[in-house]
């Protein structure tokens, strides 16, 4: 008994020495998609503030592809020591489901820490797409859904998420184009190479203010400030439709914990910095309230929303392998 106490205490002893140097080098965190989309874009503000709170460079890298599932297997792989970590969203949980031969347990893989922005999701298209409405589009694309190009992040992605919601409520079946994230996406809708997409506000409130695309709704239950004129899906006649993308900050399952409470203390710290208030506001999100940006509700939402889609996932029996 005395000697599990000592033991126990020389694990808190060396775990909080541990805490006291960290961050000793630079952070790595991995963002599963492309550099310049959403999640990138999120990741980047948060990682500046949180930075200047923990007085240490944190370095993004992004490793896009299948979903996200590639980057996210690296970080679930790295040694649990706090400088390699994860920031992703909801298609970790649709993966789950969506990926049947996924190289970790999504539910057991991390050390969660807190979740960072409920993203709202806009319905976009090219902007000489014929149709001007949803009402519009929806009778469209009737006889010419399998000539309609919609493209995503790859299977898991969130625009995957939310393109297969809008055909299963549409009953239409589109043709989609999977790419590494959804910054090419917006390339090739602005050039025009490919038809419609369902993205992050966070990056399509730019090309949408500057007519480069066209928009049809946003995916939340109340209007955008930063788009007042985009009616919500609901109102323009998809009854229901709704859809936030939550992001997350993640580490490596077994990270000391006194290295997840001193990064929970910083991201929370970070949500409050005036700075990232700002530029979130910008691109048409909140910052997570302090209350939800904590390890236990990321770690909470993360198998709650694995539980939420793995039945409508299998309903629709779309896999990705
Ligand atoms: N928006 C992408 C998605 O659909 C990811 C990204 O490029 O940030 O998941």
């Amino acid at each position: 008994m005395r000697r599990v106490t000592l033991a126990a205490a020389l694990v808190m002893a060396a775990g909080s020495a541990v805490a006291q140097d960290y961050p000793a080098r630079p952070i790595t965190i991995v963002v599963p998609a492309a550099a310049g989309g959403p999640t990138d874009t999120i990741s980047r503000v948060t990682a500046q503030s949180m930075s200047k709170l923990l007085g240490q460079q944190i370095v993004i890298e992004n490793v896009g592809g299948a979903g996200g599932t590639i980057g996210t297997a690296r970080v679930v792989r790295a040694a649990p020591d706090g400088y390699t970590l994860l920031i992703y969203h909801v298609g970790l949980s649709t993966a789950a489901t969506l990926y049947r031969q996924l190289p970790y347990d999504t539910k057991a893989a991390f050390a969660p820490i807190g979740l960072i922005t409920d993203a709202p999701m806009t319905i976009i298209a090219r902007s000489d797409f014929e149709p001007n409405t949803l009402k519009e589009l929806i009778p469209y694309l009737q006889g010419r859904s399998a000539k309609t190009t919609i493209g995503n992040a790859g299977v898991g992605s969130a625009a995957h998420l939310c393109g297969m919601l809008f055909m299963s409520e549409t009953k239409l079946q589109l043709t989609t184009v999977p790419y590494r994230g959804t910054a090419p996406v917006m390339n090739d809708l602005v050039g025009k190479q490919i038809d419609m997409s369902c993205d992050q506000a966070t990056n399509t409130t730019g090309p949408i203010l500057g007519k480069q695309v066209k928009a049809y709704a946003v995916t939340t239950r109340a209007r955008l400030k930063s788009l007042p004129d985009l009616p919500t899906a609901d109102e323009a006649g998809l009854k229901g439709f709704e859809l936030a993308v939550w992001h997350g900050l993640f580490a490596p399952k077994g990270t000391p914990p006194a290295i997840v409470q001193k990064l929970s203390t910083a991201l929370k710290a970070a949500l409050q910095d005036p700075e990232l208030v700002q530029r979130f506001s910008s691109i048409s999100t909140d910052p997570m309230t302090q209350d939800r940006a904590t390890p236990e509700v990321a770690e909470r939402t993360l198998a709650s929303e694995i539980d939420r889609w793995a039945p409508i996932i299998k309903a629709a029996g779309q896999y990705a392998d």
